[in-house]
């Protein structure tokens, strides 16, 4: 009998009895078996499995024993767990090791054990496969400790069967759990492509339910166009090459069961079950996200009002077109007065207008082209591979065409006009920006000859162009810096050269370029954004000088102010007004608004009202360049003026020309029958400003009585001294100077 200790780890050894899961478990019935096999090969009244916990050994499958457990350290089976090989006590009662053992001095009175340890695979003794009896036995054979060896290799062998078992349902019912609660679709199929697995998820993605497609074709989920190129790649999984899709996650088209086709996303894995693979797929159904994504897509390259493309898309698509060497055309379109729109109408009018002039724009170039709105009411059409001008200025025209047809928007009907640039590649730039560069530049002078029409661009129009863009750059310094001032030209009465008031008139001290007139910059101020915030600034600025020398000793000191349209469009003109009246203490009377024909003609409907308003104020309104434009009678009529400024021009040459002399008469006696007060403009002679008099006109502004100058020189000449310029609290813009 060997006696070779192994020594032990009782913690592993314990861990190892204890994965087997068996101490409480009722006995296998092949267990049953393989002990009273035991006890019938053998001979023995007694058999029993005893497992050998820490303190205790249980005995398990047991045959002829009333008793459950013992103590460990009276077990004979703690010793035979020691030793590799089988523990036989012929007679315990003349064995030192047992005599005084309990087990042997008491019941069950053991005389005869012969114990089989049962050791694991990875070398752990768990217990032991027993025979015990009250009688002594002479021998226990070579042949009985092989049985006994051998029936404990059977007892092991049951015990890992059980265990493996257990393992695997847990398993099993661990990834049943999970597929049945994922949310993706989870299917199963063996080498040949039938499917042995469906989760309920697979059952929501695909529309089939587990029992309609257990055992069939997994081709059934693939959409019937891809059918050819799944089969190759199913077959090699089945043949159990790495496939290609093994362990990635891969965007494929899943089938419904309607049939229709939808994005899925897809996780394969393989595996050996005995000799053949089995694979699985992890599904997701990714439609939502992939509408997602074409939102996304949508809202990085298109424009969200009109659909169309936006700036940066065109440029792309214009700079791929040009690095073809492909002949381009470029159509750059603005709608004359879309500004008023949006200020007259609101903004939803205007959006609507932007809605239909893109359909309009699509509707005129052909499904070659590339329509984008650039901005604003701005949009831009490429035609790629396209340089025959005459077919890019037929198209312009179309467009025009197009724009000039009345826009229906909330039951009224629009009218506007547009304009078109038109540059071409190669002839005009074969690089994107510049090309854009080129049409835009087309595009302003389109505007400036009169709007309505198109221009093609020629490369003079490109220094204009950039004179345009430097100013326009400037004049956003400008009132962020605060560069405007303003100078002041008296108004006097014609007969003694009395003081009555002044005219504002704005000047850009320009940090290079010194002071700038207005004539340089008022177009580009008056169609970019700053106008009507400027507007303001010139109105605080000049009332509040006004009422600096009207408390300096001209009482009746009248201020004329001019106005830009963008303070009417903006529709808060009588609030802003009065809220410069109060800012500053100038009385209403004291303030002259100058409003021009062009004026009057763009913000017809807003405008009378707002004058009424301002002329319960007190505050005047004067006619600007009276006589220049078209202003019918009517107008006069309607308008709540209350003064004609008879225009320069006419002043010029009235001496001279007895036409304008005639206008200029006919001009005083028109503001006598409507009650309007009169002032000329311009007046540089002695000869004028007498001939004036004769007419009878009263009062007059013009180089004679003074140049326009700055509020100083303006004081120190009417000896209006004391504080001489307004307060600069209110000049610039609002608190930031
Ligand atoms: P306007 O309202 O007709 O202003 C009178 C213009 O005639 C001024 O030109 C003035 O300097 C000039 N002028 C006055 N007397 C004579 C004269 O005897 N002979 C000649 N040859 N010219 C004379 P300015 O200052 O260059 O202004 C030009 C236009 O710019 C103004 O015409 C007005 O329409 C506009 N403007 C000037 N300041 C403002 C402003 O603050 N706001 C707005 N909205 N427009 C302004
Ligand atoms: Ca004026
Ligand atoms: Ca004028």
């Amino acid at each position: 009998m060997s006696c070779a200790h192994t020594p032990i780890d009782e913690d592993a050894r314990l861990r190892a009895l204890s994965e087997f899961d068996v101490v409480a478990a009722a006995p296998d019935p092949a267990l049953t078996h393989v002990v009273e096999l035991a006890a019938q090969l053998l001979d023995a009244p007694t058999a029993f499995i005893s497992f050998v916990e820490r303190d205790r050994q249980v005995f398990h499958a047991k045959l002829g024993l009333d008793l459950n457990e013992t103590d460990r350290d009276v077990a004979f089976c703690s010793r035979t767990i020691l030793q590799d090989d089988v523990l036989v006590v012929l007679d315990a009662t003349h064995d030192p090791r047992f005599r005084d053992n309990p087990l042997v001095t008491g019941a069950p009175f053991v005389r005869f054990y012969a114990g089989a340890p049962l050791r694991t695979e990875d070398g752990h003794t768990i217990g032991t496969l027993c025979l015990a009896g009250p009688e002594p036995r002479t021998a226990f054979t070579d042949r009985d400790r092989r049985v006994l060896t051998s029936l404990a290799r059977l007892v092991l062998d049951r015990l890992e069967l059980r265990r493996s078992t257990i393992a695997q349902r847990a398993t099993q019912s661990r990834f049943e759990h999970i597929a049945g609660t994922s949310p993706d679709g989870i299917i199963c199929a063996d080498a040949s492509g039938r499917i042995t697995f469906w989760n309920d998820a697979a059952e929501r993605i695909f529309g089939h339910v587990a029992n309609e497609v257990l055992g069939r074709s997994i081709d059934l989920i693939v959409p019937e166009r891809m059918l050819s190129g799944h089969e190759g790649s199913l077959r090699q999984l089945a043949d159990g090459a790495p496939g290609s899709l093994i362990g990635r996650t891969v965007e494929l088209f899943g089938r419904h069961r309607q049939g229709g086709e939808f994005p899925i996303e897809l996780s394969l894995s393989t595996w050996r079950e005995g000799d053949a693979s089995a694979f699985g797929a992890i599904v997701r159904d990714v439609s939502d996200r992939h509408a997602v994504e074409r939102q996304l897509f949508r809202l990085a390259h298109h424009d969200v009002l009109t659909g169309l493309l936006n700036r940066s898309v065109l440029h792309g698509q214009l700079t791929a077109s040009l690095a073809q060497a492909l002949p381009t055309a470029v159509l750059m379109l603005d709608l004359d007065g879309f500004k008023d729109v949006n200020d007259g109408h609101g903004h939803a009018v205007g959006d609507a207008v932007l809605r239909q002039t893109a359909e309009r724009v699509k509707a005129c170039v052909g499904s070659d082209a590339v329509a984008a709105r650039l901005g604003g009411d701005e949009f831009a059409v490429i035609f790629p591979d396209m340089g025959d001008p005459l077919i890019a200025i037929v198209t312009a025209e179309a467009i025009l065409a197009a724009m000039s047809e009345p826009f229906p928007v909330g039951g009224q009907l629009l009218r506007l006009s547009a304009s078109v640039g038109v540059a071409l590649s190669p002839a005009h730039s074969d690089e994107a920006e510049d090309l854009l560069i080129c049409a835009d530049a087309a595009l302003y002078q389109a505007k400036a000859d009169g709007r309505g029409r198109y221009r093609l661009f020629t490369p003079d129009l490109r220094e204009a162009a950039q004179r345009e863009r430097i100013c326009r750059d400037g004049l956003r310094n400008a009132v962020e810096r605060g560069e405007f001032e303003l100078h002041y030209q008296p108004q006097v009465q014609l007969s003694d050269g009395a003081l009555l008031g002044a005219e504002a008139l704005i000047r850009w001290r320009h940090p290079d370029h010194g002071l700038i007139g207005p004539a340089a910059f008022l177009t580009t101020l008056e169609t970019g954004q700053h106008a009507a915030e400027v507007g303001d600034w010139v109105l605080r600025t000049a009332c509040a000088q006004a009422e600096v020398w009207r408390r300096n000793g001209v009482p009746d000191f009248r201020i004329g102010v001019n106005l830009f349209g963008a303070q009417f469009a903006r529709g808060d003109l009588t609030e802003t007004v009065s809220r410069a009246l109060i800012e500053t203490g100038l009385p209403g009377a004291n303030l002259e608004l100058e409003i021009t024909e062009n004026i009057i003609l763009r913000h017809d409907e807003v405008l009378v009202g707002a004058l009424r308003d301002l002329r319960r104020l007190s505050v005047g309104v004067a006619f600007d360049d009276y006589g220049t434009g078209y202003a019918s009678l009517s107008l006069l009529k309607r308008f709540p003026l209350t003064r004609l400024k008879i225009d320069r021009s006419f002043v010029q040459n009235l001496c001279e020309d007895p036409q304008d002399a005639a206008i200029v008469r006919a001009i005083l006696k028109l503001s006598r029958s409507f009650g309007l007060e009169v002032i000329a403009e311009g007046v540089e002679t002695e000869e004028q400003r007498r001939r004036l008099i004769a007419k009878g006109c009263e009062t007059a502004q013009g180089y004679l009585f003074g140049r326009p100058m700055p509020a100083l020189e303006f004081a120190e000449r009417f000896g209006l001294g004391g504080e001489g310029a307004a307060k600069p609290a209110i000049a610039g813009r609002r608190g930031s100077r």
